[in-house]
């Protein structure tokens, strides 16, 4: 890698977000110094901070700043002081403006089982157990997003609404193309999830889907219908890899797959949008959760899925697959040295504070670092 600093800009937002991005930053300072990743890191207020201060939650500077950015890291906005505003006005509309501004088509969810958490999973541990495996969801397209849709009333005085699910050839090929390349990281097995029995998008997804596959010709490939995909992934999910899949289907299948590891603290994801030309693709990692705001402020919010989204953005934006993987094992290691937060905890366990999770990792990587 070029010794040209990447570029990343720092978006805390509100609630837990800036408490679980302080101890990211730790985090990302800790491998700038110690693994010669040379990082230029700004920082901006987006969300209810920014409706407070700016009038909007998310300003056109920032906006620009998002654009030229090599790789953003967002914590979370929201929060009931700003409920009762329209919801384009609303702290939520900042991370709505960023995907559809610059185009993050790839919505990518790990869904990893740590075996320190594997009680935590509603499903049997022999289920769980090692489980690891991706969904890369369309974002951009699809019935969120199709036209015409809307609500109307009939003549005869009832009231009908309308989506459409609309894809193109090439919304579905660069999806594709992006989880042919992620599988090819991977264990090399990627399942194309759709209805193409009963849904004239889902056919057409499945054909573009089979001409990409052309190019990859070391990748093991499978089709599942969504419905059947739903019922998979509860009875046997370590039969998956990586599952590419539109954004309705995405949408419901990444949230199942997110609860069979346990906890909604510890799940990391990356929005990756297309190629600029200076070859470096526009992404956003954030936690899955939200601001959390009944536990904000009280150094109690566990910080790992949005330290897990800096190890997305490691392997995914910065071509740093072997601090990635350090950085992984760093938290699996703290895991079954019992340090977590009170989210982890059953109820004989005394719990990590936000602070001691940051300091817990940076004592691990150390640690490891020494042992090298
Ligand atoms: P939430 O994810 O914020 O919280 C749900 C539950 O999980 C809460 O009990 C919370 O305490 C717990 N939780 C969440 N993150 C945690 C963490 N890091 N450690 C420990 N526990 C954690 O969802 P919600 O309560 O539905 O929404 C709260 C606000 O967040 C709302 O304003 C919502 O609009 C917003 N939100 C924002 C995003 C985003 O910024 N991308 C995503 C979802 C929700």
């Amino acid at each position: 890698m070029s010794q040209k600093p990447a570029n990343l800009l720092v978006l805390p937002g509100d609630g837990v977000g800036p408490e679980v991005l302080l101890q990211c930053r730790r985090v990302m300072d800790w491998f700038s110094t110690h693994r010669a990743l040379p990082l230029t890191i700004d920082e901006a207020i987006v969300g209810g901070a920014s409706i407070d201060l700016h009038g909007v939650p998310i300003r056109p500077d920032v906006l620009q700043k998002a654009r030229a950015a090599d790789a953003i890291l967002f914590g979370a906005v929201g929060g009931e002081k700003w409920d009762h505003l329209p919801l384009a006005q609303r702290p939520e509309a900042s991370i709505l403006t960023l995907r559809r501004a610059l185009d993050l088509y790839a919505n990518v969810r790990p869904a990893k089982c740590y075996s320190t958490l594997v009680a935590f999973s509603s499903l049997k541990p022999e289920i769980v157990a090692g489980l690891d495996l991706v969904i890369v969801r369309e974002g951009t397209s699809g019935v969120y997003f199709g036209t015409p849709r809307g609500r109307e009333t009939s003549k005869t005085g009832e009231v009908f609404a309308y989506d459409n699910q609309y894809y193109s050839t090439s919304q579905i090929e660069r999806v594709c193309h992006f989880a042919f390349a992620l599988a090819g990281q991977r264990k090399g097995r990627l399942c194309s999830v759709d209805k193409a029995n009963v849904m004239e998008t889902g056919a057409l997804w499945r054909e573009v889907f089979n001409r990409v596959a052309k190019a990859y010709p070391d990748i093991a490939i499978s089709h599942m219908y969504a419905d059947n995909c739903a019922m998979q992934l509860v009875r046997n999910p370590k039969q998956f890899d990586v599952i590419v899949t539109d954004n309705l289907f995405g949408d419901i299948l990444s949230d199942c797959a997110a609860m069979l590891t346990g906890s909604l603290g510890m799940l990391p994801s990356a929005s990756i949008g297309t190629l600029r030309a200076d070859g470096q693709r526009c992404a956003l990692y954030e936690p899955v959760h939200g601001s959390a705001p009944d536990i904000a402020g009280h150094n109690i919010a566990n910080p790992l899925a949005m330290i897990l989204s800096f190890a997305m953005c490691l392997r995914l934006s910065l071509a740093r697959p072997r601090e990635a993987d350090e950085l992984e094992k760093a938290v699996e290691q703290i895991l079954s040295d019992g340090k977590m937060t009170a989210d982890l905890c059953g109820p004989d366990q005394s719990p990590t504070s936000t602070t001691g999770i940051g300091d817990a990792l940076l004592e691990a990587l150390n640690a490891n670092a020494i042992k090298k």
